[in-house]
C-alpha cells in the first residue's frame, strides 16, 4: 500500500497484548490547547498507547472554505505535538490526493497494524451528533470506538439521540474536558485583530503562523 511509506508509528509489536491507538482528526486550523487537552485527557483516561493527530487534507466538510494549506497545518502540528512523548504528528491525511473521508482513514488505519491494534477516534462531543451523517459512517462504527470529548455548554442528548436514532452500534465513549472553549475560529479572529494567542496554543504555533503570515497575521505583532 502506497500509504505504508508514511509515518504511521509502529504498533502491535507483541502479540499477547492489545495496543490501543487514539486518532486525534481535524483541520486544525490552526491547532490549539482544546486538541490538545482533549488528546492528552483520552491518553490518559483511555490507557491508550499513543495518539496520532492527523491533520485532514481537504476536508469533506470544509470544500469551498479558505483554509490554511495541508502543509502549514501539519506543520503547526507537528510543532505542538513534538514535546509529547505519547503524541505523534502524521501526514497520512494530508498526503491523501481528494476528500478526507475519516471512514476511509480507519479503513487504512485498520489494514495497515495488526489484528491487536484498537482504533479510537477522538472528537469534539458536538461532532458525535454529525458523525452519523458522515460518508459510510457504518464503517466508522465497525472500525473504531468514538470518544467525545465533551466541550462547555454542550447537551449531550443530542449525540445520544443522533447515535440512538441512526440504528448503527456506535461504541462512543464521552471524556468530560474540563472547561475548554477555545476554538481555531477563535484563534484566527484572534490573530487577524492583532491580539494574543498565549496560552491558548504553544507558542511554537503562534511563531510559526506569524512567521508566515497565516489568518491575516500582522507582522511582528505578537509573533516571537
Ligand atoms: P473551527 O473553529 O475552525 O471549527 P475547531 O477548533 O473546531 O476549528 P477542528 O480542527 O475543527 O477545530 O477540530 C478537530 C477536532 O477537535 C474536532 O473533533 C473538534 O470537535 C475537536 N475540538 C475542537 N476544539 C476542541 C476543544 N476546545 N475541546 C475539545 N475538543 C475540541
Ligand atoms: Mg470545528
Amino acid at each position: 500500500m502506497e500509504q505504508e511509506r508514511f509515518d504511521l508509528p509502529q504498533l502491535g509489536q507483541d502479540p499477547s497484548r492489545t495496543y490501543r491507538l487514539g486518532i486525534m482528526g481535524g483541520t486544525f486550523d490552526p491547532i490549539h490547547n482544546g486538541h490538545l487537552v482533549a488528546a492528552e485527557q483520552a491518553y490518559d483516561d483511555l490507557n491508550l498507547d499513543l495518539v496520532v493527530f492527523m491533520p485532514a487534507g481537504s476536508p469533506a466538510f470544509k470544500q469551498g472554505k479558505k483554509i490554511a494549506s495541508g502543509e502549514d497545518r501539519y506543520a503547526m502540528t507537528l510543532l505542538a505535538t513534538s514535546d509529547n512523548p505519547h503524541f505523534v504528528a502524521s501526514r497520512f491525511e494530508v498526503d491523501r490526493p481528494g476528500i478526507t473521508y475519516t471512514s476511509e482513514t480507519l479503513r487504512l488505519l485498520k489494514e495497515h497494524y495488526p489484528q491487536n491494534v484498537e482504533l479510537y477516534f477522538i472528537t469534539g462531543a458536538d461532532a458525535i451528533a454529525d458523525i452519523v451523517r458522515w460518508n459510510n459512517s457504518a464503517s466508522i462504527a465497525e472500525n473504531a470506538t468514538l470518544v467525545g470529548a465533551t466541550r462547555p455548554g454542550y447537551n449531550l442528548d443530542k449525540a445520544a439521540g443522533a447515535i440512538d436514532s441512526s440504528g448503527i452500534d456506535f461504541h462512543v465513549i464521552y471524556l468530560e474536558v474540563p472547561a475548554l472553549a477555545i476554538s481555531s475560529s477563535y484563534l484566527r479572529e484572534r490573530v487577524a485583530k492583532g491580539q494574543s494567542l498565549r496560552y491558548l496554543t504553544p507558542d511554537s504555533v503562534t511563531g510559526y503562523l506569524h512567521k508566515h503570515q497565516l489568518y491575516g497575521a500582522k507582522a511582528g505583532k505578537y509573533a516571537r
